[in-house]
């Protein structure tokens, strides 16, 4: 048969360059490249024992740690679909996530038993802390992984998109899209396989495995998944094991600048970090830069597995808050008015990203599948982006788009206003509908020390249009917010609409 060129064969064909070199670290445990492999390929024939075939999906609940990366590198060795779930959802959530993949095979770490025993119907389970019995019963009874032969073509990963505009769906990512990803990661920074990496993202979200995870493991580097996200441990991780790089979501950044533990950590070690998946504060990426760390923005989403876009090691100086230029096999182009494909120009518009790193579509949904590609070629990614000599500025979400009096508002510029005073820690900003205008602006905003709305307001009117200024402002305890610290909008949005949008014809 055909060369598996799968993830599945990562482990064995890395661990022929590098056997002894480490794969993957957490604080009880330690695996090299060859102890990965030869655990992978068992694990594979357990699998297939356990009845799991080609294009099954083999769904993985649990926090980050070694085993997802066990689980996730044997699945695609028998050829099959992993598909890890959120397991900060609900148990209604999980089962419906479960019911949408038509899993054969749960898989599970200690910490998700509650969640497991609260998802409904099951299909088969395992749980991780039975790896290391049915890894010897292979290594008893001389069981080999399959020879599934595993293309780019296939399918290899299910992720659901954290569904922050709708109910949650899957893109499928093949191992083509997945290993296309790679390449254009390593090509924008640098990874060596002396490198040590922390891999703090979830990975059941695209910048925890594809961000610096993947790139690290296909270089020979390791890799410290970490459960929690706690800042003041991360810092004094990386001071410790001399981390040399992490993705991180904004939100963890913001977390690590305002640690006590900031201004003594020593981060010389890191050589990179990256950051994307939402805006980022601009002194938050600044308090990063002014300590001397190559902060990398990326920009994608999870159906470009996930990379569009990311910031260089030489230009992002001199722009520090772009997302950055396209990635080396990945192209970008502006929506024209005529629904096409073409250039970008100095306005603002929808992008349109074409690569091998994005994705054929989404789980049984071939109409939206269709629906979300321009000529069966350029996928619509749902943000209005605009690109400066070449730099890409992610300006806001299509959805989010505010239409006031006619004009249009972006959420994300008047964001970005109101977190300059340094009473504010965080802020959204969403549409209601309105009588006259169509729809107004409501600003929600958590403070750290006192604000009043007329100090807020001033600000507002001093640096923006009239019409871009929010109707209403609201100070909140904290903002809705999913796993990834994106910002919840749609409950935003409903809240904003029961206080503040017009009561239609009583009953
Ligand atoms: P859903 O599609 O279910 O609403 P989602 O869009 O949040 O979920 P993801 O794939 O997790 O799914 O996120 C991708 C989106 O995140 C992008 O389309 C973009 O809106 C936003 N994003 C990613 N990187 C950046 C960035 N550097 N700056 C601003 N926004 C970003």
């Amino acid at each position: 048969g055909p060369a598996d060129t799968g993830l599945g064969s990562w482990p064995s064909r890395r661990a022929r360059i590098s056997p002894h070199r480490t794969a993957l670290v957490q604080a009880d445990r330690t695996l090299t490249y060859a102890g990965l492999a030869h655990r992978v390929d068992r694990l594979a024939a357990a699998l297939t024992r356990l009845g799991v075939r080609r294009g099954d999906r083999v769904a993985y609940l649990g926090v980050n740690d070694i085993t997802v990366f066990e689980t996730l590198f044997a699945t695609a060795l028998c050829g099959a679909i992993f598909v890890p779930l959120n397991h900060r959802l609900s148990g209604v959530e999980i089962g419906y996530m479960l019911a949408d993949c038509g899993a054969s095979l749960l898989v599970h770490s200690a910490d998700a038993d509650e969640l497991v025993a609260a998802a409904g119907a099951l299909p088969r389970v395992l749980r991780t802390s039975e790896f290391d019995a049915e890894i010897n019963t292979e290594i008893a009874a001389g069981g080999e992984p399959p020879a599934a032969g595993v293309t780019f073509d296939d399918p290899c990963l299910l992720l659901y998109t954290s569904g922050t505009t709708g109910k949650p769906k899957a893109a499928v990512l093949t191992h083509g899209n997945l290993t296309w990803n790679t390449v254009n990661q390593l090509a924008h920074f640098d990874v060596l396989s002396t490198d040590r990496a922390l891999c703090i993202a979830p990975l059941f979200h695209c910048v925890g495995l594809g961000q610096i995870t993947l790139p690290t493991l296909f270089k020979g580097g390791s890799v410290e998944p970490v459960a929690k996200f706690d800042p003041g441990v991360i810092l004094a991780r990386i001071e410790q094991a001399g981390i040399t790089g992490f993705s991180a979501v904004p939100t963890m950044l913001q977390m690590m600048c305002q640690d006590p533990s900031w201004d003594t950590t020593d981060l010389s070690s890191l050589t990179c970090v990256l950051y994307g998946g939402s805006p980022v504060q601009e002194r938050v990426a600044r308090a990063w830069l002014d300590r001397g760390v190559r902060l990398l923005q990326g920009y994608g989403m999870t159906e470009a597995s996930p990379g569009v876009s990311m910031g260089t090691h030489d230009g992002t100086p001199e722009h520090p808050l772009s997302a950055g230029v396209p990635h080396f096999f990945t192209d970008m182009a502006a929506l024209g008015h005529d629904e096409r494909a073409t250039p970008f120009g100095a306005e603002p518009a929808e992008l349109l990203v074409r690569g091998p790193n994005v994705f054929a579509g989404y789980w049984n949904r071939p109409q939206e599948s269709l629906d979300s590609f321009i000529d069966g070629e350029w996928f619509r990614s749902g943000d209005v982006v605009r690109v400066d000599d070449g730099w890409t500025h992610v300006v806001d979400r299509v959805k989010d788009l505010i239409i006031s009096g006619g004009e249009n508002v972006y959420p994300a510029e008047v964001e970005a206003v109101i977190v300059q005073l340094d009473e504010v820690e965080s802020c959204a900003v969403v549409g209601v509908p309105d009588e006259r205008w169509g729809e107004v602006g409501v600003a929600y905003v958590v403070t750290r020390t006192d604000l009043s709305e007329s100090a807020l307001r001033s600000h507002l009117e001093a640096n923006l249009a009239r019409y871009k200024v929010p109707r209403h402002l609201c100070f909140v305890d904290t903002l809705p917010r999913n796993a990834t610290g994106k910002i919840r909008r749609v409950e935003l949005r409903a809240m904003a609409a029961r206080s503040f949008a017009p009561v239609e014809g009583a009953e």
